[in-house]
């Protein structure tokens, strides 16, 4: 296939270019840079079956060529507001990546009669009244709330996907993804794994926004790379929910990241910077996956992380 895969400069579309290409796809990769980084790119620019295109996903798409499929990843993720990839600092970047973005994305698609793939979030569940969350799920997202900018860019770009299923007999697909972590993460990103990484690594009090009682369910990025391949290459229309169901508050990930790194200068909390409607938990129900495409996440946390510490570590030798 050759497939335009949007957002490949950032974390996870830079380790979906190179399964893609692995898999014998070609791939046009298309970034504005907003929070990726070209460095993730680099080691593919000489590849000849990688194209990259520099461009913003809210001004209307044109990709020379033909066009299999459409991976439509372009979006700010950091819900950090002291990060400056935060998306509340990119309000209506972010908005509009998600609306006018996946407005064009599946525009590509239509024009191609090609597949799409949208990647969608935990986060249209916003702050969950079902636990686990099924993909039956409809949410409880504030509409105006701190995070609604991306919740409900997210929540419109599914109802769009939907949309130009039923009406244009596009042949879509939707990724639910729950908090993925893994190389190259930006430094700068201000989501949990990064933060507490350095810090640790750094022989700091890891920050602990709120009490700490929160959950997340960590899953690492091949999982995550190989359930959307799998649902790449499915028929199914409906959401799928990937991520690891491995629940644990944030109390708990912050000692099992300081015991991993040999970190003595244990917690802080910081009641003021838990941002508003953060989700009290979260945990995905992964049955469809199981089901549908026979995924399940293989690399356990201990795994994961150690594995990030060391890209982490040779990133801040570097700066
Ligand atoms: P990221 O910030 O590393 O990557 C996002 C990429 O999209 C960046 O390279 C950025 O420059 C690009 N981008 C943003 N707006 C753009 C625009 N208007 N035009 C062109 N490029 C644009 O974040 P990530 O974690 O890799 O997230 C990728 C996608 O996966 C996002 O859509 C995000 O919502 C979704 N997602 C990620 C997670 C996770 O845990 N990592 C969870 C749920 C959903
Ligand atoms: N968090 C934290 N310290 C940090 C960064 C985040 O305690 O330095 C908390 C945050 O309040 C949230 C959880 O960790 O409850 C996960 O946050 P993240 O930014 O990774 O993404 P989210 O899952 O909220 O989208």
């Amino acid at each position: 296939m050759r497939v335009l895969l949007t957002g490949a400069a950032g974390f996870l579309g830079s380790h979906l270019s190179e399964r893609l290409l692995v898999e014998g796809h070609e791939v046009v990769a298309m970034d504005n840079f907003v929070t990726g980084n070209p460095q993730n790119l680099a080691h593919l620019a000489g590849n000849q079956n990688f194209l990259f295109i520099r461009h913003d996903v809210s001004d209307f798409i044109f990709v020379p060529g033909k066009v299999d499929a459409v991976l439509h990843f372009a979006s700010p993720a950091s819900p950090n507001p002291l990060s400056p990839y935060g998306y509340t600092n990119l309000p209506i970047q972010t908005m509009k990546a998600g609306a006018l973005g996946t407005h064009n994305a599946l525009g590509v698609a239509r024009a191609h009669r090609a597949r799409f793939l949208l990647a969608s979030t935990s986060e249209i569940y916003g702050d969950p009244l079902v636990h686990p969350q099924p993909e039956t799920y409809w949410g409880h997202v504030d509409p105006i709330g701190v995070r609604s900018v991306y919740d409900e860019a997210k929540r419109f770009a599914e109802a769009l996907t939907m949309a130009y299923h039923r009406y244009h007999k596009i042949d879509t697909r939707i990724v639910r993804i729950f908090n993925t972590y893994g190389p190259r993460m930006s430094l700068d990103d201000g989501r949990v794994v990064p933060n507490f990484i350095q810090q640790a690594l750094r022989g700091e009090p890891l920050t602990i926004y709120g009490d700490g009682l929160q959950t997340r369910s960590f899953c690492f990025v091949d999982d995550l790379v190989e359930g959307i391949y799998r649902l790449l290459l499915s028929d199914e229309h409906d959401p799928v929910n990937i991520g690891n169901p491995t629940e644990t508050t944030i109390l708990d990930f912050a000692e099992t990241i300081n015991k991993i790194v040999g970190n003595k200068a244990g917690i802080v909390l910081k009641p003021d910077l838990r941002l508003g409607d953060d989700p009290q938990q979260r945990q995905p129900d992964i049955r469809r996956a199981r089901e549908i495409l026979g995924w399940e996440p293989k690399i356990n946390l201990q795994t994961g992380i150690e594995r990030t510490i060391r890209y982490f570590k040779e990133k801040m030798e570097q700066v």
